[in-house]
């Protein structure tokens, strides 16, 4: 196993405080790793400038061609990485192998390709006797800082599309997942040159701090709770820093009368509770019309009750654990204050599971209203509240009504009821049909407090360069 962080070419191990590592199956202690110094965190920054001048002048082929090795290699060792991932997050090890290497591998791929093919508005003579063009330049040095919910996945949206544009980068991963971005780590480092990717450890109020608040990063890209995007925001204030904020999500769902109960029930199985609940687009919020809404709940409560999970053989788990106690104590109590308003009824699971790990069970909370806690406030685990509508205008009105603006949904046969719903949703995704499909080509990123960075597509290239005017003067 990897351990050591990268700064520079070297690799070194951290000075300060050590962090538990725990596998979430079992809640025992994988190894420990203690985080960067100040010394260390400054010495990568050093490194990533250093290595800007070279990088960001290398053509887009050339940096396509390293982003190509990279997902050569991170696919040919699709194995390791997964089994590694699985053991830090407590994923089944399929969802990591079938589900998300080949998505990460993709968007490494996407990114060489995307890379030598900008486009922007013509040069021309806007002014007599001058030519004006437009170029998009690297931004410089990024801050990258990841959450532990698809560890391996987020430094992908984050390194791909930061080293492409020619940035360099020191990146630090979650304190409790550290362990794929290790193994990244010396992957990168036998393939880029020094210093393109640098790879510290450490908790967010110290290294995390510490990182947006130094001076020589132009560029903070984080993916995190709301709390901690402000506080990156108020850090990149000091200096004038570029910021890239995905903060989290509450998608509503919105179950027309007319819409296909069966598929609804499957895609609310599989997008309401895939990564046990841990995604920020996770199907969780669901707006029922009241025609359907009783065969709905019944046929939801008996689908979710058949979630595969915590079993021996860990190839039949459909999903695993929650990442810690803390975050598992946290949805129980979200639902237990559920369960004491009388209106409410939980309908399935609702309780911890198993005395190892952190496992709770899937749970639907149907009876929900729009002022509950329960639909208001970001769960982050297996849990989906079922609200019932009898007014279409009420239902478009309480999704909207949401500090969050990230994904949503809308199951319906009528293709213009889909389409004239999608286009009043405040979301910056709305899967019509479906739910939580994502592709590389195209963006992923909210609206409101769900932050306004994009990931994947070429929004995510156009937001880490910058967009520069060059007029020469015929003379
Ligand atoms: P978190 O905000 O606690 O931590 C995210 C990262 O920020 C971690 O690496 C952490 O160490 C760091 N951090 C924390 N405080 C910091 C500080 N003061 N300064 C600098 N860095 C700091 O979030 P989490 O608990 O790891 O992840 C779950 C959250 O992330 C959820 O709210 C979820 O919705 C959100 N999320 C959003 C998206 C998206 O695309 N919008 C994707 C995945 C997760």
């Amino acid at each position: 196993m990897d351990t050591q962080m990268l700064i520079g070419s070297r690799f070194e191990t951290g000075t300060e405080t050590e962090e538990h590592i725990l596998n979430p199956k079992t809640g025992e202690t994988v190894l420990n790793l203690a985080e960067a110094s100040l010394g260390q965190i400054d010495a990568a920054v050093d490194a990533a400038e250093k290595a800007f001048v070279a990088w960001s002048q290398t053509t887009p082929s050339e940096r396509s061609a390293y982003l190509l090795k990279i997902a050569d290699a991170i696919e040919k060792d699709a194995q390791g990485f997964a089994t590694l991932e699985a053991l830090n997050c407590g994923k089944p090890i399929n969802a990591v192998l079938n589900d998300e290497i080949p998505a990460i591998v993709d968007c490494y791929r996407f990114f060489a390709g995307a890379v030598r093919n900008l486009h922007g508005p013509v040069a021309g003579e806007y002014l007599p006797g001058h030519t004006s063009m437009i170029r998009r330049d690297p931004i410089g040095i990024v801050g990258s800082i990841a959450p532990w919910n698809y560890p391996l996945m987020m430094m992908a949206w984050k390194l791909a599309p930061a080293i492409a544009g020619g940035n360099t980068v020191v990146f630090k991963p979650s304190e409790q997942t550290p362990l794929t971005a290790l193994k990244m780590a010396k992957l990168l480092s036998d393939i880029l040159p020094e210093g393109v990717v640098n790879v510290i450890l450490g908790r967010g109020e110290s290294v995390g701090n510490t990182l947006i608040n130094h001076p020589k990063i132009n560029m903070v890209s984080i993916t995190g709770d709301i709390a901690t995007g402000k506080k990156v925001l108020q850090a990149a204030a000091k200096t004038v820093k570029r910021t890239h904020l995905e903060l989290g999500g509450k998608a509503p769902v919105i179950v027309f009368d007319d819409a296909d109960i069966d598929a609804v029930v499957a895609g609310i199985r599989t997008f309401g509770y895939y990564n046990a609940g841990q995604d920020c687009t996770a199907a969780c919020r669901i707006y029922a019309d009241a025609k359907v809404y009783d065969n709905f709940v019944a046929d939801l409560t008996s689908a979710v009750s058949s979630i595969r999970f915590n079993q021996a053989d860990d190839t039949e788990n459909e999903i695993g654990p929650l990442i810690s106690k803390r975050q598992r104590d946290r949805v129980e109590s979200f639902v237990t204050r559920a369960s004491e308003h009388k209106h409410m009824e939980i309908t399935t699971g609702g309780k911890v599971s198993g005395d190892k790990g952190f496992f709770f069970a899937p749970t639907v909370v149907a009876g929900a209203t729009q002022e509950d806690e329960i639909v208001r406030r970001e769960v982050f685990g297996p849990v989906v509240s079922v609200t019932r509508f009898t007014d279409v205008e009420d239902a478009v009105n309480w999704a909207n009504d949401s500090d969050y603006g990230l994904a949503s949904s809308v199951w319906t046969k009528d293709v213009g009821r889909g389409m004239k719903t999608a286009a009043r949703l405040q979301y910056g995704c709305t899967w019509i049909n479906t739910h939580f499909m994502l592709v590389n080509e195209m963006p992923h990123g909210g609206l409101k407090q769900s932050g306004y960075g994009k990931d994947m597509s070429v929004y995510a290239l156009e937001d880490y360069t910058a967009v520069r005017h060059v007029m020469i003067n015929h003379g």
